[in-house]
């Protein structure tokens, strides 16, 4: 099989389940990650002739992309703030909005010798940048399941850095140690907000990491803020990915606790998505 009927063949297989563009967004991760083409060789390479196991694993991923299962799933990869990440179905597939969060903290603090505290790191994408993007930090994280701590270990070797990953609920946290920055993407979205989700999140991530009681939509912020004030220095910041629909509930959260400078930012969309407060 040649690259171009490999390309025809998922063009075929994929139309109807995305759009025009995404199935190209698609095509580009499949040629690359499992047949080792990038977007150059994909437009000069067209009659290169691919491994015998070709046929075979296009049909596979059509297959599964025809049930609605995440392509990140399937190639087991994904991509995040310029690094690339495993990702298994232990884990939510890290959302672009979440590189924001990244880049506001980098942005925000230019010192060195940081010390950082990831809160449900799950791929461990949040703490992994930030060991990579801030000088000389220390990295902490925590993830109550032991099979996303996994993940994330391989992630971090696999990028070398150095993040100690701790097995510890958020809801009542036991991480050592004091912190300059605290991060955390909480589990946010109401059960009642389901119906308007799409089937490959639904049918395949993580609950776990997705969902809150529809009568305690902060649950995760209230045990976060309770834990920040106690473990964040004196000037310390915390950093927070929220439900759009409940920014003003956070910022009070957040301003209940004695925190000082709290802000509720947008992110790209233009939909309220983060909150950030720091330590007096
Ligand atoms: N932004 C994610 C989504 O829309 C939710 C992430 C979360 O719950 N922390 O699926």
């Amino acid at each position: 099989m040649r690259l171009k009927e490999a390309i025809d063949q998922l063009k075929s297989g994929l139309a109807g389940v995305a759009e025009a563009s995404e199935v190209q967004a698609m095509i580009r991760v499949i040629c690359e990650d499992v047949f080792n083409y990038d977007q150059v060789d994909v437009a000069l390479r067209q009659e290169s002739e691919l491994p015998d196991f070709a046929p075979q694993r296009i049909a596979e991923i059509v297959a599964r992309l025809r049930r609605h299962e995440p392509l990140q799933y399937i190639v087991g990869s994904t991509r995040f703030h310029g690094h690339k990440l495993k990702v298994s179905p232990a884990v939510l597939i890290p959302r672009p909005e979440t590189e924001q969060l990244v880049d506001l903290i980098v942005d925000e603090n230019p010192g060195s010798d940081l010390r950082v505290l990831d809160m449900g790191t799950g791929s461990g994408c949040i703490a992994i940048s930030l060991a990579r993007a801030l000088k000389f930090a220390q990295v902490d994280a925590l993830d109550v399941s032991r099979d996303a701590l996994a993940v994330a270990r391989e992630n971090a070797e696999s990028l070398k850095v150095k993040v100690r990953l701790f097995e510890s609920d958020m809801l009542s946290p036991q991480p050592p140690g004091s912190y300059d920055i605290i991060v955390s993407n909480p589990p946010y979205v109401c059960w009642s907000e389901r119906e308007s989700m799409e089937r490959n999140v639904l049918d395949y991530e993580p609950g776990q990491a997705l969902f809150v009681p529809d009568n305690d939509p902060l649950l995760f912020y209230k045990a976060i803020v309770k834990y920040a004030v106690e473990a964040l220095d004196k000037g310390g910041r915390l950093y927070l990915e929220i439900n759009r629909r409940y920014g003003n509930e956070v910022k009070r959260l957040l301003q209940d606790h004695g925190l000082a400078d709290v802000r509720i930012i947008d992110d790209s969309y233009g939909n309220t998505r983060f909150a950030a407060a720091r330590k007096g």
